[in-house]
């Protein structure tokens, strides 16, 4: 191959990492930049108060294909471990546990929307249709009893538009959550007591935190060859006609047969030369990502509740969940004597709230616990995070403007786009590996890129659609 190195990648996520890694281990030489200063992207993990914590709540999917868990097995050993959910949305004036129990369906929610929500799940067979938007579509998969009291209000705080403005896409990605929801329903219908019902719910976690695996990802990757550079932020990807020069904002350029970028797709768009059309240009600029402020409240006087995670859909505050990291796992190490709560904010970056300064952001914390009869935290420190590109936002209308850069970015000679900005997907880490694995077994002994394959391997990925 052309350049110092047979493949660059950018990006040190879980995609980008995996990716590296794989290369590495069929023997090409490969460089990973990275803009922050540690590996993981989303899926990294740090300390807040002496405890281990993730960017928002983080579990692994316990349907990840036996090959890949085998190998995340192999990389954790028996850190990586099997948890039972303990999880619970607040409805009404109600927290039910997640995955729902029809019994505790029927016992806890207001016999006003019981009744709404039994009937709308007899005459739901009726009522399905399709739809182009979120709101519709969730409409008539869950009823509109739930669409008002749990979807409708998640999608607004999430997407920061009302769920008939979203895409029907974002719900087609949701598909095990509103199971869930489809289930408990129908077993009420048919019950209208609300016997039996229960369904088993879990996931995989390391001992240490979500991030452990990541970590796991970035050593192997050393071990195997791969070259990580922390705080080199990508700003040119130029392709010449035989090699791809890949410059970094400090001024190194690195050059390679092959780019492998997980960055954001219009940022792609904005730093690739030659550049795109102007069409393809204006098209990346309407690809908006939601961003998230994370707010963490260190609790003093051991856990704060024994669940991982509160799902929150009621409008009148802007957290949509608040999990404590420590539930997440069986790690002795964690201290005993306090634990860390951690509330999901997503926004945009010119709202209000993304300015407030930590004491106001625990503030907001305190009053959504007030609100949601959760308990009081006994506060003894505050920390925030901010990220700017976290979410990609299905408005109504993305899908062309998206098929306009993608088309493009397919084009670009020996740079390939993957995982969760790079392909603007609303993926998971499992599925973000197995992209990444996918690519790797793309590139052909003779290192160039068989473009056919990718496209077979990304028509089976769009098909895929779970949250966890
Ligand atoms: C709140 C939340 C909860 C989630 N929960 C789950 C869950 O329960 N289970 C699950 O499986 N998944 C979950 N996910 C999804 C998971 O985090 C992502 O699927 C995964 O991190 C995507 O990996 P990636 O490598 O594609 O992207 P990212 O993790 O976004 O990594 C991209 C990397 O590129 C780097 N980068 C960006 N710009 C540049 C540049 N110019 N130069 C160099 N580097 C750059 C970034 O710093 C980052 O490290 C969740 C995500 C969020 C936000």
């Amino acid at each position: 191959m052309a350049g110092s190195n047979d493949l660059i990648v950018i990006g040190a996520g879980p995609a980008g990492l995996a990716a590296a890694w794989r290369a590495a281990q069929r023997g090409m030489k490969v460089t990973l930049l990275e803009r922050a200063d540690h590996v993981g992207g989303l899926a990294a993990s740090f300390e807040v108060g002496g405890v281990r914590v993730d960017q928002g709540s983080h579990r692994l999917d316990p349907n990840t294909p036996p090959a890949l868990l085998s190998d995340l097995h192999a990389l954790l050993g028996d850190d990586l471990q099997r948890r039972r959910r303990t999880s619970r949305i607040r409805v009404g004036d109600q927290w039910l546990a997640l995955p729902l129990r029809a019994d505790e369906v029927a016992r806890r929610l207001p016999p006003s929307l019981l009744a709404r929500v039994a009937r709308d799940s007899t005459i739901a067979k009726f009522r399905r249709q399709p739809s182009d938007t979120y709101g519709g579509l969730v409409r008539s998969r869950v009823g509109p009893a739930l669409y008002e009291s749990v979807y409708g209000p998640l999608a607004e705080k999430h997407w920061g538009m009302p769920g008939d403005r979203i895409s029907a896409d974002q719900a087609r990605r949701q598909t095990d959550r509103m199971g869930t929801w489809r289930v408990a329903a129908r077993t009420l219908a048919r019950s209208r007591r609300g016997r039996g019902g229960a369904q088993t719910g879990g996931y995989f976690y390391p001992r240490t935190g979500f991030g452990q695996l990541v970590e796991a990802l970035a050593d192997a990757a050393v071990t195997a060859g791969v070259e990580i550079r922390c705080e080199a932020e990508v700003d040119r990807v130029r392709v010449t006609e035989d090699e791809v020069e890949v410059s970094t904002q400090d001024g190194d350029v690195i050059t390679g047969g092959l780019v492998f970028s997980t960055l954001p797709l219009p940022v792609l768009a904005r730093i690739s030369r030659p550049a795109p059309s102007l069409t393809s240009i204006e098209s990346s600029a309407r690809l908006r990502y939601r961003a998230l402020l994370l707010v963490y409240v260190v609790h003093q006087g051991g856990r704060w509740t024994p669940h991982d995670s509160h799902d929150i859909p009621d409008p009148r505050t802007p957290v949509v969940r608040i999990s404590e990291p420590p539930n997440y796992r069986n790690n002795p190490a964690d201290p005993a004597d306090r634990s860390v709560l951690c509330a999901e904010i997503p926004c945009s970056m010119t709202d209000d709230v993304w300015g407030l300064d930590d004491e106001s952001l625990a503030d907001l914390v305190d009053e959504t616990l007030g609100l949601t009869g959760l308990p009081k935290a006994n506060r003894v420190q505050v920390a925030t995070r901010r990220i700017g590109q976290v979410h990609p936002i299905y408005r109504v209308g993305y899908e062309q403007d998206l098929i306009d850069v993608d088309t493009w970015a397919r084009m670009i000679r020996r740079v390939v786009t993957l995982g969760r900005q790079g392909l603007f997907v609303l993926d998971n880490v499992d599925q973000a590996l197995l992209m990444a694995y996918d690519a790797v077994d793309a590139i052909r002994d003779d290192g160039r890129f068989d473009r056919y394959a990718w496209t077979v391997a990304r028509e089976r990925f769009a098909r895929s659609a779970h949250d966890v």
